[in-house]
């Protein structure tokens, strides 16, 4: 991790001698704080920040690259499959044992992971239970660090911190202080907030970002299908600074996606679907959550490594719990 002073100062985007302090303040300007953004973001919206060429804006962006390969931050353009098999991965236990070993020891950093199912199948209160034990230690379950909350169906209750933390045995008041609340209030707003994401995460400590939920704004802002074709565009967009956020930060990602069984008034079923695609299609992992009388089915899909299968778990008070708990 580089999160000491000398590795942040590595990070610094004067480091690269093509950003002198105009250009470094205009990037500042529009959000880019390290080296880790430019990464994130990508040429066009370094061309677009500063008024650049693309050409020069990708040079700088491959510098960036490189940068965060010899920091050990990301991943080396060629490596041995050993090397890739001995990367560190660490996980988030979701509060239930049976829902951790569906996920291979519980929600892994450096992917995003998108939960999709029906209203009331337990995506949000997956979210929530994330949040209160990313904070605690290892032995917990979690990584001592805190968890921003990208909130844009208004569904976010620091009730359910209290309760979820309270039933855990963890202290209610430090559950709270340390999870961000960000609330989107409409597609653009949730760009802007992920774009801007950055400084947040290195000021604040941030292993765990939720976006509860992903696609909720575009399927109601983009009616029809003349919009299809941009809908789709931003979404991937916006997907796509998601996997590299995680990847450069560190971070686990959780997006949820609700999926409607009966056919959508608006939309049918074809729309739903490409929508759904694009999140499918840059997520690392997928669960789908089902109901199961009073418990919960969460089913691994389409994973590259996991054994497609499923899980019992149970909500409760004190949030995700294994389905023979709390009874
Ligand atoms: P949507 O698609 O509408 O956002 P969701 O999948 O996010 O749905 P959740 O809000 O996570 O659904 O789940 C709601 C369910 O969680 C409730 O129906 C209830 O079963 C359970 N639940 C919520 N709060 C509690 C609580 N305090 N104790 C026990 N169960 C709870
Ligand atoms: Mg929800």
């Amino acid at each position: 991790m580089a999160s000491s002073e000398d590795a942040s100062s590595r990070l610094a985007l004067s480091n690269i001698e093509e950003i002198g302090p105009a250009t470094e303040k205009r990037l500042k300007e529009a959000g880019f704080r390290s080296i880790r953004d430019l990464l994130v973001r990508g040429p066009v919206d370094i061309a677009e920040a500063t008024g650049m060429e693309t050409g020069e804006s990708v040079e700088i962006c491959n510098k960036a690259r490189l940068m965060l390969e010899e920091l050990g931050i990301i991943d080396k353009s060629f490596v041995t499959a050993t090397s890739l098999y001995s990367r560190r991965r660490e996980r988030i236990s979701t509060g239930s044992k049976s829902f951790d070993d569906l996920l291979g020891g519980g929600l892994e950093t450096k992917a995003v992971t998108e939960v999709y199912g029906e209203f009331g199948t337990g995506k949000t209160q997956l979210c929530h239970t994330l949040c209160v034990i990313v904070q605690q230690n290892k032995l917990a379950g979690g990584l001592d660090a805190r968890a921003l909350y990208i909130d844009t169906e208004n569904t976010f209750r620091p009730e359910r911190i209290v309760s979820i933390a309270e039933g855990r045995g963890f202290d209610p008041r430090r559950s709270l202080e340390n999870v961000i609340v960000a609330k989107a209030y409409n597609s653009a707003h949730q760009e802007l907030i992920i774009e801007e994401a950055g400084p947040v995460i290195e000021d604040n400590n941030i292993r765990l970002i939720i976006v509860d939920s992903a696609v909720a704004h575009y399927r109601a802002e983009f009616l029809g299908r003349a919009t299809l074709s941009e809908r789709q565009q931003r979404l991937n967009k916006f997907m796509h600074i998601l996997v590299r956020i995680a990847e450069t930060y560190e971070v686990a990602v959780l997006v949820t996606n609700q999926i409607q069984a009966s056919p959508d008034a608006y939309f049918g079923d074809t729309v739903r679907a490409t929508g759904g695609n694009v999140v499918a299609h840059t997520s690392t992992y997928r669960i789908h959550l089902k109901r199961s009388g009073k418990n919960r089915i969460a089913r691994m899909v389409d994973s590259p490594y996991h054994a497609e299968r499923e899980i019992l778990f149970t909500l409760t008070e004190r949030g995700i719990s294994d389905a023979n708990e709390g009874r």
